[in-house]
């Protein structure tokens, strides 16, 4: 047995300073200090591929990955495909996209569990000779039924004890096709009287007939999880196997699998952490694919999906994901972090980074009458005020212009200090203007908006010193660009959707999307597919990956997570 040992993870900016510091990587330490594994550390990222990967995963990749960089160790991309039924080659091109956008990057190629199936079949017989292994051909439904449960004794099966020849026998005859689907399983033979119910005797393989992406017709058994994940650790040389809080109660199963082959080097150890929960959030792939198979979103990248393809097409970056996943740390309980505090990890990256642009969703007439015809002045305007590198752009101003509707009211209630007729205003970067009259259509709504400006208050600023209550974005009409913005509500409004076993899917806002057709700036007819832009006062939208004049709202300015941090404490 070999190790490939291909390729080391690229040491990341935090391997000298700043390393988060949890559990995990507290037991990473210690073991290297204490020379276990040889001081080797070797993680790995485990996905099934029968979806696409959602930020619960990043969480998991960061740690694995992470621990990899901070420690001169390796990680593995491993695919645990032993489910030919529910697997697909399309999730496994996917997932190793995906690692790559979220900037990690495995130790050699991808691994695949089915790339030892012969070494797991040639350790099942092991067992049988053992007298650790046999086949049982009870059904599931009596297997399940005799595993008892906990306080409650389990049930020995009748085939318990058949020779070490028969079970051999038997169990290639499940190799060969001597069986159908379902006829007989092979079992651990361990104690089913055990405290830990992984322990009664558990399922190491199942008969399917399917046709699977890598091995093609060749297998017609499949190992479970239980027999394949330890052996496969094993077999990589992983040291430290790193899982959700779920298998816990599987780990003494893990060991003794571990325990009863013939090792090719150091026995791996499991670590659980907690996964990721979040708040108007579902991380389960069965629900995921739901919503992609009944048509309730466009797909598996949907912008409102938590897909790592959803959270990419909707703008969060991929150091905000890193950031956000560092920062909530691992823990040994479960939990459930706030949705608003990932977005005040994306907004706090776009706040630095996006450049500032004006966009008009929801587009009303503005006319200047006192603007000499034809004249358009070019207002040199920030591009980022957080960085002076990003320079100035020039943006045309005309008399002619798109304002937002809700910026208008003929009949303002109190404390409305936006635009209404005989109040002057500040046009961001241009100009003050004062709303003289309105044009009405048939029905007596307002179409455009009539008002004169302050030539002497170029700039936004006026030379007498006096204040206006309020600034408004604007575009200019004859230069605007079209553009289709979408606007998202959580896609499910409950916080904990699906909690007391409720269906989730009844929590889910199907009107969580609105589309409006935008007038924007020029220069965000340049948008480059991807770019994540601040539209003036109304938050940060990317512009679509496949077409760039459709931008996706990705958070909103208001730092809610502040909001909630201040709510607590008071
Ligand atoms: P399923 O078991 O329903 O297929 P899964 O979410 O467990 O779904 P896997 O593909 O088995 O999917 O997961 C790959 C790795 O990611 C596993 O190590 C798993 O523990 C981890 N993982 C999955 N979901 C989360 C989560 N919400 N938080 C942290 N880690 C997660
Ligand atoms: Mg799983």
């Amino acid at each position: 047995m070999s190790l490939t040992l291909s390729g080391s993870v690229a040491s990341g900016p935090m391997s000298d300073h700043l390393e988060p510091v949890d559990f995990v990587r507290e037991k990473v330490r210690d073991d290297r200090a204490a020379g276990r594994f040889g001081g080797r550390v070797q993680t790995r990222f485990p996905p099934e591929p029968n979806g696409f990967l959602h930020v619960g995963h990043a969480k998991s990749v960061y740690l694995n990955f992470g621990i990899a960089e901070e420690f001169d160790g390796i990680c593995h991309l491993r695919f645990d495909d032993t489910n030919p039924v529910a697997e697909d080659v399309s999730y496994v091109e996917a997932i190793v996209e995906d690692l790559a956008w979220l900037g990690v990057t495995p130790s050699g190629p991808p691994r695949f569990t089915s790339d030892s199936f012969d070494q797991l079949y040639l350790w099942a017989e092991d067992l049988i000779r053992a007298g650790l292994a046999y086949v049982d051909d009870q059904d599931q439904a009596t297997i399940s039924a005799q595993r008892g449960g906990f306080g409650q004794p389990g049930v020995e099966s009748p085939h318990r004890n058949r020779s070490v020849e028969d079970n051999l026998e038997r169990f290639r005859g499940m190799r060969d096709g001597r069986y159908s689907d379902g006829e007989c399983v092979l079992r651990a033979r361990i104690d089913m009287q055990a405290d830990n119910m992984w322990l009664r005797d558990p399922v190491l393989y199942r008969i399917r007939r399917a046709h699977h992406h890598r091995t093609g017709d060749r297998w017609i058994i499949y190992p479970t999880y239980d027999w394949a994940h330890g052996q496969v650790d094993a077999i990589e040389g992983t040291t430290h196997s790193i899982c959700t809080l779920e298998f816990a109660e599987h780990r003494p199963l893990y060991d003794w699998c571990l325990d009863h082959v013939e090792l090719p080097s150091d026995r791996p150890e499991q670590t659980e952490f907690a996964r990721l929960n979040l708040t108007h959030t579902v991380l389960s792939k069965r629900v995921l694919r739901t919503l992609v198979e009944d048509g309730l979103v466009d797909g598996w990248d949907d912008a409102r999906m938590p897909t790592v393809r959803g959270l990419r097409r909707r703008g969060y970056p991929a150091e905000a994901l890193r950031a956000f996943c560092d920062h909530i740390s691992v823990a040994k309980t479960n939990s459930t972090v706030e949705i608003e505090l990932l977005e005040s990890f994306v907004r706090t990256h776009h706040n630095r980074h996006a450049l500032r642009r004006m966009a008009v969703l929801d587009p009303l007439r503005l006319t200047i009458t006192n603007w000499p015809e034809g004249h358009v002045e070019w207002m040199d305007v920030v591009n980022n005020p957080e960085d002076d590198a990003e320079g100035t752009r020039a943006v045309p101003f005309t008399g002619e212009l798109w304002i937002e509707r809700d910026d208008f009211m003929v009949d303002p209630p109190p404390k409305y200090f936006r635009l209404t007729p005989g109040r002057e205003v500040r046009l961001r970067n241009a100009f003050f203007v004062t709303a003289t009259d309105v044009v009405l259509d048939g029905d007596g709504n307002v179409v455009e908006v009539l008002a004169t400006y302050d030539p002497e208050s170029r700039g936004g600023a006026a030379p007498d010193g006096r204040k206006v209550k309020s600034t408004l974005h604007w575009v200019s009409r004859p230069h605007a660009a079209d553009a289709t913005v979408h606007l998202y509500e959580r896609l499910f409004r409950s916080a904990h959707p699906g909690s007391d076993g409720a269906d989730p899917l009844e929590d889910l806002d199907r009107g969580s999307r609105t589309t409006r057709s935008a007038k924007v700036e020029p220069a965000l007819a340049e948008a480059n597919p991807g770019q994540v832009v601040q539209f003036e006062r109304l938050g940060y939208f990317a512009a679509d990956l496949d077409d760039p004049s459709v931008f996706h709202r990705t958070v909103g300015l208001r730092d809610e997570w502040a909001n909630i941090q201040k709510q607590r404490t008071a």
